[in-house]
């Protein structure tokens, strides 16, 4: 490789693992961006750089200004914006492009999934299944359960969560990993009858999905955007790595 300065778009721990990775690299230079929603991050090593880039335009005059020679998407699989940004900024400048995602959950004979396609599916669906759900979005689009009246929930997020908010709550401050045990404890404690998640993967915030199978708690499971078509994508660290060494010269 040759003096390769790569763009990491973050957020992640898989954006973090791999700003840890490529730091590593000799030839190699990191800018990991956060969005700079959370107050307090978990910071990547390296240089940080912080905020919106103003859109696709804005992107692209980012990699243009910094020389950048690559960029890897390891935003959340959620963070649909940022994603279709660096796919059109990635054609303009013709830097390549890699999307890191995690693999999703996959569900288990022992599930009870309830499979949908966005949140307001999720709010349709949540009082039709329970009186007392477990709400694990985030903290940015509770509002599309703020209507519901007749269900109780309990809202856990990094952050306070985005007004408007369900009347009936308890929000829960706590940010990941959790335990099997911890969250089978949760859910009994505040009888929980329904988990509302996004199929976000990982380790970090699986635990809970264990834990309703074991209670036998139904599962509200929001599908993830799809990929801007045509873009690559890997869905581990080491993959991604590869790919940049690929093509970096
Ligand atoms: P989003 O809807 O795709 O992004 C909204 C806007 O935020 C983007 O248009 C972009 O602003 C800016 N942005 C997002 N990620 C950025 C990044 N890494 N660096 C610089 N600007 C960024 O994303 P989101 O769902 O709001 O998520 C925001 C951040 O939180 C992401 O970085 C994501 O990895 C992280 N996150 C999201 C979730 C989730 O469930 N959505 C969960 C955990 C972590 P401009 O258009 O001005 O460039």
């Amino acid at each position: 490789m040759t003096n390769c300065r790569v763009l990491v778009l973050g957020g992640t721990g898989e954006a973090r693992e791999l700003a840890s990775v490529l730091a590593t690299l000799p030839d190699v230079s990191v800018v990991s961006s956060l969005a700079g929603r959370i107050a307090t991050p978990r910071l990547p090593e390296g240089e940080v750089r912080v905020g919106g880039f103003g859109g696709a335009d804005g992107l692209t005059h980012w990699l243009r200004d910094n020389a950048v020679a690559a960029v890897i998407d390891a935003t959340h699989p959620f963070a649909a914006r940022i994603t279709t940004s660096a796919a059109h900024a990635a054609a303009h400048t013709h830097v390549p492009l890699l999307v890191l995602r995690r693999p999703a959950w996959v569900v288990d004979d022992a599930d009870d999934w309830h499979v949908v396609a966005d949140l307001g599916g999720a709010a349709v669906l949540t009082p039709t299944l329970g009186q007392r759900a477990f709400l694990t979005i985030g903290r940015q689009e509770v509002a599309a359960f703020s209507a519901l009246e007749d269900v109780w929930f309990l809202i856990r997020a990094i952050e306070a969560p985005g007004e408007p908010l369900p009347r009936h709550r308890q929000v829960l401050l706590a940010r990941g990993p959790f335990t099997v045990q911890g969250e089978v404890e949760l859910l009994r404690h505040h009888r929980i009858d329904v988990v509302v998640s996004k199929n976000s993967g990982g380790p970090a915030t699986v635990a809970k999905l264990t834990a309703a199978r074991r209670l036998g708690v139904p599962v509200i499971m929001v599908e993830r955007p799809p990929l801007p078509a045509g873009v690559a994508s890997a869905g581990t660290v080491d993959e991604a790595v590869s790919w940049l060494t690929a093509h970096s010269g």
